[in-house]
């Protein structure tokens, strides 16, 4: 299995899942469908060969170009039925064969990658988190998380590959020209997870046979690429997890970070 993460952040997520044998899986496509096929051609990837998009929730983040792409491709998109209900500008867009639903915490399959649905928490009706399993191999996509639970942690358990959130930091949402609102949502349990939170995730990972995480859908305005890297490197090694024991990457927001075999 390969993984490319094409674009992370709030001004839009879109990262390619590819099995050995040629199944091609985009996990979201918030930006718009021009901008992620550039990408793919970018990555000698043809959009035609694209299998599947499958959508983690309806901020529009995640799905601006979904209804374009799975038109232009005649390629079905996958969902559970709350985000469905909250897309229905891209259900009017596509083919009706290419709506498909799946049930949060349900596994399917898109021809040989096995796809798992986790909830995570968030502010919208019923977003999820995705593991991917094929060629023997697990990875696992894991954003726009206001906190992390037990459940959670249990499920990227063992990912061989993970892209987790490491949206902010937090001293800098506080003292930032953000207004206290969004301060609030950004911090809240239903928000986005802090560099501080991902990086004490990472070392509960690392005992649970993780050792390779990509960090991810970094705020613009509240973080920074070193910050982020620096912030979750630090508490892995009060932890004593060297950069040996946890190779970590950062999903840039606006171009390629490179493809990763899983
Ligand atoms: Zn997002
Ligand atoms: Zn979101």
């Amino acid at each position: 299995m390969f993984f490319v993460p094409l674009y992370s952040g709030s001004s839009g997520n879109c990262s390619l899942v590819c099995s050995d044998s040629g199944t091609r899986i985009l996990v979201d496509a918030g930006l718009s469908a021009t901008t992620i096929k550039n990408a793919l051609l970018k990555c000698r990837i043809s959009p035609e060969s694209i299998s599947a998009i499958v959508i983690t929730h309806e901020h529009s983040d995640h799905i601006k170009g979904a209804g374009i792409l799975s038109k232009q491709l005649d390629i079905p998109i996958y969902a559970n039925a709350a985000a469905w209900e909250k897309m229905q500008g891209v259900r009017d867009r596509i083919r009706d064969k290419n709506i498909r639903v799946f049930e949060t915490n349900k596994d399917f399959f898109i021809s040989d990658i096995g796809v798992f649905p986790f909830p995570i928490p968030h502010d919208t009706a019923d977003p999820v988190g995705f593991s991917f399993f094929a060629d023997g191999r697990k990875l696992s996509v894991a954003t726009d998380i206001g906190h992390t639970t037990q459940e959670i942690e249990d499920i990227l358990a063992g990912s061989d590959m993970l892209l987790i959130e490491s949206n902010h930091d937090e001293h800098m949402v506080q003292t930032g020209r953000y207004p206290v609102y969004l301060q609030k949502r950004i911090l809240g349990n239903n928000g986005h997870l802090s560099n501080t939170a991902c990086g004490r995730l990472l070392v509960k990972l690392h005992e649970a046979g993780v050792n390779r995480a990509i960090l991810g859908h970094l705020s613009q305005e509240n973080n920074t690429e070193e910050l982020a890297l620096q912030t979750v490197a630090s508490i892995l090694r009060s932890a004593d997890i060297t950069e040996t024991n946890m190779q970590l990457r950062i999903a840039h927001r606006d171009r390629i970070c490179g493809m990763f075999e899983v």
